[in-house]
């Protein structure tokens, strides 16, 4: 779980929230695994994963769910 948030040198809180400049790189998405639709929850982009995405994006959470089991008592 690596969550970076890079800083930024230049402080433009004027047009932080300005709609037709989004500067998001939507690195840590929602995914819908059963609809295999990734969501940002920062810009609001919607996209669909591929299938080799998705695949993956399975695996990862078959390998956190079996983590978690694991640790249970
Ligand atoms: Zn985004």
């Amino acid at each position: 779980m690596s969550q970076q948030n890079t800083a930024t040198a230049d402080l433009d809180d004027d047009d932080f929230y300005d709609e037709d400049d989004v500067d998001c790189w939507c690195d840590n998405p929602d995914i819908d695994l059963l609809e295999g639709r990734a969501s940002c929850y920062q810009c609001g982009r919607r996209w669909w994963l591929t299938n080799e995405q998705l695949s993956r994006e399975i695996e990862l959470q078959a390998a956190l769910i079996e983590c978690i089991e694991v640790e249970q008592p």
